[in-house]
């Protein structure tokens, strides 16, 4: 039987999909609030994608779109949020 689970402040919520918090700005990301992103990260360099540790970090599309500027390339949210909004 699971008695506790000692995570970071916030990482209980967001496993089990009731709160997230943006990265960036530490604000609340509400469902149907402003495009939001989850982001996973993970090592380059290793192949097997089952058994990497992986982070996953969410954020408002606009925080992530400031602060992950590319040095040519901008994150694009005509496509990431393409099923989105009116037509
Ligand atoms: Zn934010």
């Amino acid at each position: 039987m699971l008695v506790a689970v000692d995570t970071s402040p916030g990482t209980a919520d967001a496993l089990l999909g009731l709160k997230y918090s943006c990265w960036f700005c530490g604000q609340g990301i509400e469902r149907g609030g402003p495009p939001s992103l989850s982001i996973a990260l993970a090592d380059i360099w290793k192949n097997d994608s089952n058994s990497e540790p992986t982070q996953v970090i969410y954020s408002h599309f606009t925080c992530a779109a400031e602060q992950m500027k590319g040095a040519s390339r901008s994150l694009e949210a005509d496509i990431l949020f393409a099923d989105d909004g009116d037509p």
